[in-house]
């Protein structure tokens, strides 16, 4: 195709890198024994679980990669595409209207990721657009997102969807989705020799290239899918951006689809199932949004 012709090489890991990160801190109820001695003075609180969505703890494939290491690796990878953009005059400048809004949104929903994973308070979170006709986006293990105009013109997304859309990327991140993936290649011996090089060899240029050509494969699991798009909700809820715009984000997403594929596409298929489940959380998410702050 014709357009900003960024290297395929990219443009693939980017996809793959649609990756992630995370570590729950409220992970498990350790309510039990609170609940135990509240029992002889107060009614047993039914449910103490936490408000909003419950996806359980991260996947304890994740803890068998270094975390710091696949946040470098990405953001080594991050730069690169950065430079390659802005030499190729597709990096928007920071006064871009479109950038501008991108980063406010952020600002608004990173506050409400650390809750998600510790780790996410040190990242080094970035947000750049991308001049690309490509219906896409992605956050990179470490906080690191990019849009592509082609999502915000084509689906001309409100600033509640660009928060979903935001919200399910950073929620990959998040729960680690990418390095459980890793992980779990690595306790299989599918994807033992990248790990190893991952591990052992700190060559990092030439993990990042090996991550390309692994995760391109990698499409993330259903599981995955439907974990992102509920913490996603949830974030985008605490944020103040109602969390009914995950419908219409995947409504526009399908009628996209009759024409040319958006690529976002190719790993979130947009079917009904998706958009019920996500019909089925509102209730979860919808206090929190109401009582959020909409500044
Ligand atoms: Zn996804």
């Amino acid at each position: 195709m014709a357009l900003p012709s960024f290297p395929a090489a990219w443009r693939v890991t980017t996809l793959a890198l649609c990756l992630v990160l995370g570590m729950p801190a409220w992970a498990h109820p350790s309510a039990g024994a609170t609940v135990l001695a509240q029992a002889e003075t107060a009614p047993p609180p039914a449910a103490r679980a936490r408000e909003g969505v419950d996806v359980g703890r991260n996947s304890a494939f994740a803890k068998l990669v270094p975390a710091d290491e696949i946040e470098a690796a990405a953001t080594k990878q991050y730069n690169e595409m950065m430079r390659t953009a802005a030499s190729q005059k597709a990096l928007a400048l920071p006064d871009h209207p479109q950038l501008q809004r991108l980063r406010h949104i952020a600002q608004r929903l990173i506050p409400f990721a650390y809750e998600w994973n510790p780790r996410a308070r040190q990242w080094k979170w970035e947000v750049n657009l991308l001049t690309n006709k490509q219906v896409n986006a992605f956050c990179m293990p470490g906080g690191k997102i990019g849009f592509y105009t082609g999502i915000l013109d084509q689906l001309q997304l409100t600033d509640d969807e660009v928060a979903q859309v935001m919200g399910h990327e950073i929620a990959h991140a998040l729960r680690e989705h990418a390095r459980a993936r890793m992980g779990k290649g690595a306790a299989t011996n599918i994807g033992a020799s990248i790990v190893s090089q991952l591990l052992g060899l700190g060559d990092l240029g030439r993990t990042v290239a090996s991550y390309g050509v692994e995760l391109i494969s990698l499409k993330f699991s259903r599981d995955d899918e439907t974990e992102a798009d509920l913490v996603g909700l949830e974030l985008a809820a605490r944020a103040g951006y109602d969390p009914r715009a995950g419908v219409t984000l995947w409504k526009k997403m399908q009628a996209a689809n009759k024409g040319a594929p958006p690529q976002w596409l190719s790993t979130h298929p947009a079917g009904t199932t998706r958009i019920t489940e996500i019909e089925k959380a509102l209730p979860l998410v919808m206090p929190l949004y109401e009582r959020a702050s909409k500044d």
